[in-house]
């Protein structure tokens, strides 16, 4: 938590700093509350999310219910945990399904990659047996990146040569993963952007052919998406929810630029899970989504 602060606000938060200096006397108005709903925006929550924050602290603040900054902050962490609270939610990994399969999907540069790493080590070290599927057989490198973290970790990686079909790529993992009764399947995919609809057709065969080898498969369908995209992310997240049914969310790199506020756009106006968030490069610099950490973080 200390950690996520220090990444989230990097000194004085975004989003209450200096507040009781636009205070004078004390008096909440409509200065200070203009001013929280332009730093809500310009913080990726978005027109719409903010709104909904500030019609509730204008209500309150006719009612006579913000009297003073405690009251204010206090309204402020009650309007934002409500957005949270509904998608704060781990990725439960049921034993049930020999292997439980989590389809990772984002756009090349989201941190796909990087984030089946970390999750793969997580699990491991939960004692589950954790395979991983190549399936962005359209970059060589990112085949590669995956094989040297899986012999490094010691997590079996199963991969074809580039450009081979990731359906065939998925299948086989799934099939290899069943036969050895792996606890786990992490399958990557490709990415590209700019031709949407073959990549999003792919996703889909991809899905289909699992179900194939298990008619319950995939049991999560993981989007990773790069925090600092702000509402460009929002939009590839209802690109990949319309086409994919995503079950969980992942944010990454809100270590570097990203304020977070994509995060109440994302609760807010898709409703889905976030499951974790990458703060950093390195493998330990991952974090389940936690609301109330998350909320804090932000105001303190
Ligand atoms: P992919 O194309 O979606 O597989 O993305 P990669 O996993 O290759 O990540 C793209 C870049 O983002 C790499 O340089 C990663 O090190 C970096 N990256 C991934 N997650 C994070 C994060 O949480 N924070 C930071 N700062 N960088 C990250």
């Amino acid at each position: 938590f200390t950690r996520l602060r220090a990444k989230l606000n990097r000194g004085d938060s975004w989003l209450t700093y200096d507040l009781a200096n636009l205070i004078p006397g004390g008096k909440i108005d409509e200065n200070v509350l203009d001013e929280l709903e332009m730093r809500l925006i310009t913080a990726d929550v978005g027109v719409d999310t903010s709104e909904r924050i500030l019609s509730a602290l204008r209500k309150k603040a006719a009612r006579h219910e913000l009297d003073d900054l405690d009251a204010l902050l206090e309204a402020l962490r009650e309007q934002l945990m409500d957005i949270v609270r509904p998608v704060q939610g781990q990725m439960v990994i049921d034993s049930k399904y020999i292997p439980f399969v989590v389809l990772v999907v984002g756009v090349n540069g989201a941190g796909k990659t990087t984030t089946i790493g970390k999750l793969a080590r997580i699990i491991k070290a939960a004692d589950m047996k954790v395979m991983l599927a190549a399936g962005d057989t359209f970059r060589a490198a990112a085949v590669e990146q995956l094989q040297v973290w899986g012999q490094r970790n010691d997590v079996p990686v199963i991969a074809q040569a580039t450009g081979a079909d990731p359906a065939a790529v998925a299948f086989d993992a799934l099939q290899s993963a069943q036969a050895r009764k792996f606890d786990v399947l992490i399958a990557d995919t490709a990415g590209r952007l700019h031709t949407q609809s073959n990549l999003m057709d792919e996703l889909k065969k991809v899905k289909r052919v699992m179900g194939r080898l298990d008619p319950s498969a995939p049991h999560e369908v993981l989007l990773v998406l790069d925090a600092s995209q702000g509402q460009n992310a929002l939009q590839q997240a209802k690109l990949f929810h319309e086409a994919l049914g995503v079950t969980g969310v992942v944010l990454t790199k809100l270590d570097g630029t990203a304020k977070g506020g994509i995060v109440f756009a994302i609760a807010n106006e898709l409703k889905l899970p976030i499951r974790y968030l990458g703060v950093g490069e390195t493998v330990e610099d991952f974090v389940g989504f936690e609301a109330e950490s998350f909320v804090d973080a932000l105001l303190k």
